[in-house]
């Protein structure tokens, strides 16, 4: 068999539709973000980045850069193992209490990445707990998704942020199910967020547990950056609280938090957390430092939340229809994965703008999009431009305006 021929067929296949994800090769510039350079066709260029998940430049912050290179001088590079076996430094151990102290809770646990919490924590709490049900929301991410699939538990999938449709399927199941209700705070391709009070009126009623993943929320939002749930009030409703250090905090890995017993539980069970090297000891300082930073500083919120005002009234202005919604992601939406990739294209080529394109499968078919996350570091200037250039592709390629 021509194995090549058939990885080729199906490539072509997302090519013709639009689909084929073209990397852009970026070098970013640590203290000029959202600055940074696209290695492409043509060369080296200066570009301005808009569609970073570093949401408040905290990965070019001097303190967590800082902490990264002295705990590299002094513990090295790689943990050296598990966490089981050697892995564990004392940097570990200070960002799990940071963690669980950010999320009020007994306890926290890292891993490798956010989507391997996801996979890890949820795959083991399905195929552990007695008789469990999982009922996702019908947008939970992919790493949710497959760490359901992979715990085997039956699931029900709500209506998205719908507590009523929760309801019901929750008085659905028979009572010795163990529920374990699965969502998100701030969705991150719609930008919207969950009504996390009113889940977990639902969620109490039918003694189901909460699992929410705060990965867009974390450091973003709450006085001292623990998220929506900060935010409501409602973080010691919640049972399981999954975060991410790799956005808003500029580092890298995953985390959950929740009870003692609950952490020791898939620190004992969740073969995703046990079979593999622990973090560097490096990346947990700098995530520490960056944690500890946001919990006391409102700075990089307070001035992100301006940008974010600021740029969706410029795109008012100039009738670029966006997603309206409460966070802080905002979505232009174009409907269509082949002038999506024109689009970015040109921005980057004439206009030094860097914008991924968002296509299927990561948004559904017809709802292709560009996702603006503007940060404390994007000046008024920066808006401006990236509104003028869109003003212009949306004249070039005759796309529908929003009319206000
Ligand atoms: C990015 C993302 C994750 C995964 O986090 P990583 O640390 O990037 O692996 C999990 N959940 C949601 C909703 C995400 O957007």
């Amino acid at each position: 068999m021509d194995f090549d021929a058939v990885f080729q067929s199906q490539l072509d296949t997302l090519k013709a539709e639009g689909n084929y994800r073209i990397f852009a090769e970026m070098e970013r510039s640590a203290g000029c973000y959202p600055r940074a350079v696209n290695h492409g066709p043509g060369g080296a260029r200066d570009v301005t980045v808009w569609c970073s998940n570093d949401y408040l430049g905290m990965g070019q912050h001097p303190d967590v850069v800082n902490a990264m290179i002295d705990a590299t001088r002094a513990n090295g590079t790689g943990a050296g193992g598990t966490r089981n076996i050697s892995g564990t430094n004392r940097h570990h151990i200070a960002l799990e209490h940071e963690l669980a102290d950010l999320h009020g809770k007994d306890a926290a646990l890292l891993f490798t990445s956010g989507y391997v919490s996801n996979w890890a924590a949820l795959g083991t709490l399905g195929a552990r707990l007695p008789n469990a049900v999982i009922l996702s929301d019908a947008l939970n991410h992919a790493s949710m998704i497959e760490g359901i699939r992979h715990s085997r538990a039956p699931k029900a999938i709500w209506k998205h942020n719908d507590p009523e449709d929760l309801n019901r399927k929750l008085a659905a199941l028979p009572p010795e199910t163990t529920k374990i209700v699965a969502f998100e705070s701030v969705y991150s391709m719609d930008g919207d967020i969950a009504p996390i009070a009113e889940i977990c009126d639902v969620a109490e009623a039918h003694g189901a547990m909460t699992y929410i993943d705060e990965v867009h929320a974390v450091g973003m939002y709450g006085p001292r950056g623990g998220g929506v749930a900060e935010e409501l009030g409602v973080m010691d409703r919640i049972t399981l609280i999954e975060g991410t250090l790799g956005k808003a905090f500029g580092c890298f890995g995953g985390y959950i938090t929740g009870s003692a017993a609950l952490c020791d539980f898939i620190r004992s069970f969740a073969s995703g957390f046990i079979f593999t090297t622990a973090l560097p000891p490096s990346v947990a300082a700098a995530a520490q430092t960056s944690i500890a930073h946001l919990k006391v500083s409102g700075d990089e919120r307070r001035r992100q939340r301006e940008q974010v005002a600021k740029l969706r009234a410029r795109l008012d202005f100039y009738g670029i229809p966006h997603l309206d919604n409460p966070s802080h992601i905002i979505p232009v939406m174009i409907g269509d994965a082949v002038k999506t990739r024109l689009i970015c294209d040109i921005l980057m080529r004439d206009f030094g703008i860097y914008v991924q394109p968002i296509n299927y499968p990561t948004v559904p078919r017809g709802t292709e999009r560009l996702r603006l996350t503007p940060g404390p570091f994007h000046t008024d200037s920066d808006i401006e431009h990236l509104c003028r250039a869109l003003n212009s592709l949306w004249q070039q390629c005759a796309l529908a305006r929003q009319v206000a």
